[in-house]
């Protein structure tokens, strides 16, 4: 017997299993001599079920039709039972479900009964988890899969995904740090004394924040033993539509079936393709539980994480250079960007602008070592050189769906991206498989979104509901030193869609009181919303840089669901002496060129 080396020979033994399921109500895998086979043979008879037998032991490549089955359902030995398309498993499993009756419903085409499981949600991060312990909450039967691949460094983490271990919580904890720094030298002005000299601990907060994290770990872990959802610290893959294979880090696999899936396997940092990224460089994955003071740190990207990371790292008093390639927070609104990059800048961090990394070779080992970056200018020729103790990777994020086995579940992706399309329901081209997060073609990289994508999508398909996730002016922040809120369209957009003569824009620069008496950035906070002519000057963009952005932007982002206007928010009355108080007193327009300083209360 030859064995199944060649691609197109085993390509083409898959295809022909595959049609024999396909084309006929009952398949067995048999081996002619096993007592276990014949009882099966028999019931069918017994039933007057007309099957087909394949007798693995009289045909000569009945060893690679085995070593086929297994890994397209996760069974090698026989009797191997298929029904309407659908893997029933060997004797023991056939004969119960012929005494549970779920064989006849199977026979009768319904398959919907004999899967282990009403969903299997793969990933368990944002929208995993909620939309998991929602649907467990709703009574059915749910398993969770989350498996952290480590980072090229070996960095690995807990239950509950990007958001918790990697992303937003040691994120805006670490910037939170950096905020600190800045009101321990305000605090002066306010009369605080202090003689010692004040420094930061990097591992001190590092740790402190990674032992919070660890709570959060074993909250979510609880928590799904609460709601009786079954978790699974394994990665998943599919293997047939209704079925996953689970591999363990010991490498141990197992395979369930469910009636529904939902994809949210989010996504992981991207890597530059230059020499020595992966072996020198580090991404936001390694960053916030790195063992050791990153030092000297030159960021690479300009967007979200870049500006956030490179913000914080200069807030705890690092020296950092962020190298942009084209522009700040692509798809952003760019006045606002800019003011946000300004003040970094203003704040002692470096901007390289348009220059791409070419070369990371390391000068020195260590903790952190010494990396040269060579560089290359995006407008020309012109090489540079520097030396850095740390490189941060931070250009962007790729789906996690290449190797989850979408083709043999037949879910389409976008080649160039990774990511999922889905319909209004987050309903893939597989009716049963859906999808959520980051992994969406099209759709906002949030928490929030994730979770209430979930979280609706579960309730719409076991509870009868028919609220779908709104995708429409999301309320979001860059927490970059001086935070930047943004709900609705960028003014960009705005003209764009809309033409610069049927858009207002209103705005004004301000000084928030607490900034006054350590006398620092005066007027460099902005505020900004554009509004539609056309439309009773309804608010179809809101822009906010000042401190507390988050909190700011929340409130409005309602204010704009509910379809606030100009005029409504002249007629709301400010709470004194707050920053949000901006955004009922605004009065002068950017085309009158008015004068926006802010002078007094
Ligand atoms: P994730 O949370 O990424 O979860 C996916 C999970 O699936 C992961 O645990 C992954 O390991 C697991 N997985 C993948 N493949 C498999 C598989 N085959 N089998 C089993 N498990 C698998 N958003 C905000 O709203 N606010 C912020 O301030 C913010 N800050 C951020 C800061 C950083 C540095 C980053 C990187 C992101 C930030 N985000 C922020 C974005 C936010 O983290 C994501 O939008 C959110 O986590 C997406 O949730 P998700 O469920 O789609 O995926
Ligand atoms: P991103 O938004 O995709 O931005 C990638 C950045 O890297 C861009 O500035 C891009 O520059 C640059 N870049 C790409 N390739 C490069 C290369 N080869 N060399 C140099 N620069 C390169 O990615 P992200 O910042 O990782 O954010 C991912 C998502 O996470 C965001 O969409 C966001 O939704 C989410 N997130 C949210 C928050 C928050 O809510 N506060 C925080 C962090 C992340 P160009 O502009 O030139 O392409």
């Amino acid at each position: 017997m030859p064995p199944i080396e060649k691609d197109s020979g085993r390509n083409e033994l898959k295809l022909r299993i595959q049609e024999l399921i396909d084309t006929n109500q009952v398949v067995v895998f048999s081996k002619s001599y096993c007592p276990y086979c014949v009882k099966v043979k028999d019931l069918f008879k017994e039933l007057n079920v007309k099957c087909n037998v394949v007798e693995l032991d009289h045909i000569e490549d009945g060893p690679n039709y085995q070593e086929l089955l297994l890994e397209m359902t996760g069974q090698k030995t026989v009797p191997s039972v298929f029904i309407n398309k659908t893997h029933l498993g060997g004797c023991d499993k056939t004969m119960k479900a012929h005494k549970d009756g779920v064989l006849q419903q199977l026979l009768n085409g319904d398959a919907s009964e004999t899967y282990d499981y009403d969903l299997i949600v793969i990933g368990g991060g944002s929208g995993g988890l909620a939309c998991s312990k929602e649907a467990a909450a709703l009574g059915k039967k749910v398993m969770v899969l989350d498996y952290v691949v480590p980072t090229p460094r070996g960095t690995t983490w807990g239950l509950g995904g990007t958001c918790v271990n990697v992303g937003c919580i040691p994120k805006k904890l670490m910037h939170q740090a950096g905020v600190l720094g800045t009101s321990m030298q305000d605090a002066r002005k306010f009369g605080w004394e202090f003689e010692e000299t004040v420094k930061h601990n990097w591992e001190t907060m590092t740790a402190a924040i990674n032992s919070y994290i660890g709570s959060l770990n074993w909250g979510y872990r609880v928590a799904l033993r609460d709601k009786s959802v079954n978790y699974d610290n394994s990665y998943a893959s599919f293997v047939e539509p209704h079925k996953i294979k689970a591999v363990n880090k010991r490498g141990k696999e197992k395979f369930h079936t469910a009636d529904k899936f939902v994809l949210a396997t989010g996504e992981r940092p991207r890597y530059l393709g230059i020499p020595g990224d992966k072996e020198f460089c580090i991404t936001s994955d390694d960053l916030f539980s790195l063992p050791y003071c990153p030092g000297k740190t030159l960021v690479i990207g300009a967007s979200y994480v870049a500006l956030e990371c490179g913000g914080f790292l200069a807030g705890i008093g690092l020296d950092v250079t962020v190298m942009v390639r084209s522009i700040l927070l692509r798809g952003f609104d760019q006045d606002m960007a800019n003011r946000a990059g300004k003040h970094m800048e203003e704040h002692g961090v470096k901007f390289l602008r348009k220059y791409v990394p070419v070369k990371i070779e390391q000068l020195e080992a260590g903790t952190p070592g010494k990396l040269k970056v060579t560089s290359r200018s995006t407008e020309g020729d012109e090489v540079i050189e520097g030396e850095y103790n740390t490189v941060l990777v931070a250009v962007g994020r790729d789906a996690c769906t290449d190797k989850i086995g979408l083709d043999k579940a037949g879910v389409k992706v976008n080649t160039k991206n990774g990511k999922v399309p889905v319909n209004d329901e987050e309903q893939t081209n597989v009716p049963h498989i859906y999808a959520i997060g980051d992994i969406l073609e099209g759709k906002w990289e949030l928490t929030p979104v994730a979770i209430q994508a979930g979280r609706l999508l579960a309730r719409r398909l076991y509870a009868g509901s028919n609220i779908k996730c709104d995708y429409v002016n999301v309320p979001t922040t860059v927490f970059t030193p001086m935070e930047y809120g943004s709900c609705g369209l960028s003014e960009e957009k705005a003209v764009e869609l809309y033409g610069q003569e049927n858009i207002e824009v209103y705005h004004s620069l301000f000084w928030p009181l607490e900034f006054t008496i350590p006398n620092r950035d005066n007027n460099t906070c902005y505020s900004k919303i554009l509004c539609n002519k056309l439309d009773n000057e309804r608010v179809i963009g809101f822009h906010y840089l000042g401190p507390n952005a988050g909190e700011v932007t929340q409130g409005f982002g309602t204010a704009m669901k509910c379809g606030a206007t100009k005029e409504q928010l002249d007629n709301t009355i400010g709470i004194h002496p707050t920053c949000a108080e901006i955004f009922t007193t605004m009065e002068v327009t950017k085309s009158s060129g008015g004068d926006i300083k802010q002078s007094g209360c």
